[in-house]
């Protein structure tokens, strides 16, 4: 199964994963992205690209 990781050191909560995942993994909590249904995850790397501070890791 993907493993998907967030810093939260390193997260600002900017959002700009959540709307990168066209599958909707990903969801703001408390200011933070939290990942939802990471068995839902298809590994494209979207949210990867889009997090600037490198907060948010995916893995197989
Ligand atoms: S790798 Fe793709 S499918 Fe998986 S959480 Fe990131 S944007 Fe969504
Ligand atoms: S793109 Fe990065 S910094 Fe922005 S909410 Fe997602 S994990 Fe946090």
């Amino acid at each position: 199964m993907v493993m998907i990781t967030v810093d939260l050191d390193k997260c600002t909560g900017c959002g700009a994963c959540v709307d990168s995942c066209q599958h909707r993994i990903l969801e703001m909590q408390d200011g933070v992205c939290v990942p939802m249904k990471p068995e839902m995850c298809r590994f494209c790397m979207l949210c990867v690209a889009a997090c600037k501070p490198k907060a948010i890791s995916v893995e197989v």
